[in-house]
């Protein structure tokens, strides 16, 4: 079935709010198996929103809109699906009952409000529609199910539309078509998005059921492996080759497929595994990989110490660079990050240090050491590993990617222990 989203709303047109609803709703159709094709903002204009519903009836067979539900004035949204739907607007008992008694708590909980006549609009239902219960305001969400066509209504307020949609309307799409949508993503570190497509292109090339697509991030690449199957289990049955399939090619770089970890999640769970304690020695990335560790919770049991040396004499001082190797090599270069790494396990006695030191521009660069020159280093264990990056981008890019990598040369390391 191919379902078009509807959001109503001059409030979104003018970038006063974020079309949250739409986002939700195509994430909940693709879930359902349905496929969306469209999407459509439209203010609380009738003759726009007619002409918006119109055509999306014409080329799709459902039609989900949020917001105008209400009970002002410019609330237009039902009277405009029933137009176009060929529907009456009737009284619902059940409805207006349900308003009164929301209403009579709402007076209670704050004396002195006037319930304006306007409210009972919302107790207006098609006549063949199928009304849905708000839990959590007073305009009631409505299906009209008519002629091959299916209009579904909802409230605006994400807190309202939400539960409707998970409570009453998910059901309802799935009972008409009983197919699911199941998806899970691999998460890549290490290996660039060209050279993932690149080692994939022949299952990209002849995917039908599974499918599967790729998502570049900061430093990591995602495979979204997507099957359609009249049940959860035999979407995953479906899955399970390919994703065997995946795993031969890209093994431990590979570090989840657990939708809510992050690469620091992983790192921090690698570590606590291991028993061993890390600290972080950063110049450019000024603290930004620590943050990322610390964003876990339990970061403290393997985060002994973080370091920031921005200056040659901070990198000495704190960590004992020598000023030999500072001269020589320059604070950027291969010698300096191994000192640091070096320098840092010996100062603090932790099992692995991770150091950072580049050129994030715009300024500061030269022929011989350009913008983006980054070394990595990761002391772990008596070795030490250093990995010359040479990154792009402005400023921000530039430390963002720096921190990925050096997470990703960390896991690097202490898999091997
Ligand atoms: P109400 O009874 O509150 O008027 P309604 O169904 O008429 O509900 P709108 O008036 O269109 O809905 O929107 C009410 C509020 O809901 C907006 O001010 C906004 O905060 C939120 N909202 C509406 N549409 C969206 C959307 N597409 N995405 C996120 N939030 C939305």
């Amino acid at each position: 079935m191919i379902v078009e989203i509807v959001s109503v709303g001059t409030e979104i047109l003018l970038g006063n709010i974020v079309n949250t609803n739409a986002a939700y709703l195509s994430e909940k159709c693709a879930e359902l198996g349905l496929s969306c094709y469209y999407q459509t903002v439209v203010g609380d204009n009738e003759d726009r929103m007619s002409e918006v519903m119109e055509n999306a009836l014409s080329r799709s067979d459902v039609v989900i809109c949020s917001g105008g539900l209400g009970p002002t004035e410019d609330d237009k949204t039902k009277e405009v699906a029933c137009k176009a739907m060929g529907e009456q607007l009737v009284e619902d008992g059940i409805t207006r009952g349900r308003i009164e008694e929301y209403m009579e708590n709402y007076v209670k909980s704050n004396p002195g409000y006037i319930v304006t006549d306007n409210n009972w609009k919302q107790a207006m239902v098609p006549e063949h529609g199928l009304v849905l219960n708000n839990d959590n305001g007073t305009a009631p969400g409505l299906i009209i199910d008519k002629d091959q066509k299916i209009m579904i209504l909802l409230p605006g307020p994400p807190i309202e539309m939400k539960p409707m949609f998970e409570n009453q309307v998910f059901p309802y799409l799935h009972s008409k078509q009983p197919e699911i949508i199941y998806s899970t993503t691999l998460k890549i570190c290490g290996s660039g998005e060209s050279y993932v497509e690149s080692a994939i292109r022949d299952l990209i090339d002849s995917q039908t059921n599974p499918t599967i697509a790729t998502y570049a991030k900061t430093g990591e690449v995602h495979l979204r492996l997507t099957a359609k199957a009249e049940t959860e289990e035999e979407a995953k049955e479906l899955i399970k080759p390919m994703r065997q399939e995946l795993e031969k090619r890209f093994g431990t770089y590979i570090y989840t497929e657990d939708e809510d970890e992050t690469l620091e999640m992983a790192v921090v769970k690698l570590l606590k595994e291991k028993s061993m304690t890390l600290t972080t020695v950063e110049s450019c990335t000024g603290g930004a990989i620590s943050a990322r560790i610390v964003n876990v919770s339990g970061a403290s049991d393997v985060l002994m110490q973080g370091f920031v040396t921005y200056s040659n004499e901070a990198k000495h001082k704190l960590v004992g660079v020598s000023n030999e190797t500072l001269m020589e090599f320059g604070a950027v270069s291969e010698e300096t990050a191994r000192e640091m790494a070096e320098g840092a396990v010996r100062t603090t006695g932790s099992d692995v240090a991770l150091s950072v030191t580049g050129i994030a521009g715009p300024g500061g660069g030269t022929k011989e050491k350009p913008v983006g020159l980054v070394y990595i280093g990761c002391s772990c264990k008596g070795e030490t590993k250093v990995k010359e990056l040479h990154l792009t981008g402005n400023r921000t890019k530039i430390r963002e990617q720096s921190v990925a990598q050096a997470l990703t040369l960390l896991r690097e390391c202490v898999m091997k222990i």
